[in-house]
């Protein structure tokens, strides 16, 4: 979700509706989708190959790895599956996105990530159209106009699911059928790709050897050089992992007795985006959950002076100038934090591939002799954005690791 970016949007999408008629993101990227993915097709290949990194990317890829029963395992950093999704059971009567959260792009992806046929979806989800949504910028609380929550809309059609997560759809469709592979608190260090064999080294001593590896880690673990890779990866592929913008952030949802809040609401920020919305829009629930969204630089220097409960207090005193001393009279004390900037294996929140260069998202595509492969949010072939970017690779890069000569 671009909150902060709404305005840009706003401007971008004004523009281009002057010239180009109205059209609609997500039906855009619909566009995009590919025919067939790697579900839909069989593979006959008798090496050995290692999936650095049980994210959404990393399971995908697996998945077509265990349906043409090729020997492969998943090597795992932390003590579990889904990388950057992540949900809660504990704080509201409905499960809680701690990541990802929203459908960017349109519903029918979803069937392309099951692989599924046809354009009937099954499961329920809410468009997410909001209808009152506001603007603070540290001192002024301003109701936007209805016809800004409209347009947003209409150009953003985003959606949320109404009673699951996206942990959740992507652990039945696709994480239950490849979990027995994966290694837990395996933290990969090195890959040694100059030989016959690719040598891949974990933090605790072990190596393990496959024909191929698949790296599918975020592009902040790449950037922090905690994997060494021989030989070092060229000077181009270096430049390429720098240049992804790669902002820190943090997730919030805090309980309240009464709702005080409209929607959305979007503050003012320098960078990145900044945006507190009601986490239970439109699902079953009889609970008052507020969410917090916190991307970009300015988050660093707050987080390094805050501890968790500092940071609870400073958003109710915010809340506090927008709502009369509202929040603070009506916070039941119940919150869950999630500090994705400064995860230890993720180190920072998503990647916006739009927006980087071209020939930089190219370079990052390209294997390492053969032997090494990328996959993740970031090389997202099909502009899905997000999760079903992310799992896209994971299909395509499984279909290139078998197919390539
Ligand atoms: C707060 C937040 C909100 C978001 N909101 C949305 C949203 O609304 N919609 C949307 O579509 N997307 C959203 N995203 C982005 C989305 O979560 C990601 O695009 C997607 O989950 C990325 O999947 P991945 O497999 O590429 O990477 P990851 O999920 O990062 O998976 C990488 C895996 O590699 C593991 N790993 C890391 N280092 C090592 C190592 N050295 N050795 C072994 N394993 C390692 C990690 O532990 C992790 O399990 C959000 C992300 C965040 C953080």
């Amino acid at each position: 979700m671009n909150f902060q970016n709404i305005f840009l949007i706003l401007i971008i999408a004004s523009v281009s509706c002057c010239f180009f008629g109205c059209f609609q993101w997500a039906a855009r990227a619909e566009n995009k989708l590919p025919e067939k993915t790697a579900l839909h097709k069989s593979y006959d290949y008798d090496g050995k190959v290692i999936i650095v990194g049980a994210g959404a990317s990393g399971l995908a890829a697996a998945k077509v790895l265990e349906q043409n029963n090729i020997d492969y395992i998943i090597l795992e950093a932390t003590n579990r599956y889904g990388g950057r999704l992540k949900k809660d059971t504990t704080l509201a009567d409905f499960p809680i996105d701690i990541g990802a959260e929203w459908l960017h792009s349109s519903p029918l992806v979803l069937n392309k990530l099951k692989g599924k046929n046809g354009n009937e979806i099954d499961e329920s989800l809410i468009p997410y159209k909001l209808e009152n949504t506001a603007t603070w910028d540290g001192k002024n609380y301003i109701t936007n106009p209805k016809w800004q929550d409209n347009f947003r809309y209409n150009f953003l059609p985003e959606s949320k699911f109404k009673s699951a997560t996206w942990y959740d759809f992507v652990n039945e469709n696709i994480a239950e059928e490849v979990k027995h592979k994966i290694n837990y608190n395996s933290i990969v260090t090195g890959i040694n790709y100059s030989g016959n064999k690719v040598i891949v080294k974990t933090e605790n001593g072990k190596t393990h050897q496959a024909d191929r590896v698949l790296v599918t880690v975020s592009i902040g673990i790449l950037k922090s050089n905690m994997i060494t890779f021989i030989p070092e990866m060229n000077k181009e592929k270096k430049q390429a992992i720098a240049s992804i913008t790669f902002l820190p952030g943090i997730k919030v949802a805090m309980k309240f007795s009464q709702k005080f809040y409209p929607d959305a609401i979007g503050c003012t920020v320098d960078s990145g985006e900044k945006v507190y919305y009601d986490i239970a829009f439109k699902k079953n629930s009889q609970d008052n959950i507020l969410g917090f969204l916190w991307v970009g630089e300015e988050i660093q220097n707050y987080i390094k002076l805050k501890s968790e409960q500092e940071i609870i207090d400073s958003l109710l005193e915010e809340l506090d100038q927008m709502f009369d001393g509202k929040a603070s009279s009506s916070y039941t004390g119940n919150y869950i934090l999630e500090n994705w900037g400064q995860h230890e294996f993720t180190q920072g929140t998503w990647v916006q591939a739009f927006q980087e260069k071209k020939s930089h998202l190219k370079e990052l595509n390209k294997p390492l002799h053969k032997k090494v492969y990328f996959a993740g949010e970031i090389y997202d072939t099909y502009k899905q954005m997000g999760v079903p970017g992310a799992i896209l690779s994971g299909y395509y890069a499984a279909d290139k690791i078998l197919t390539d000569k």
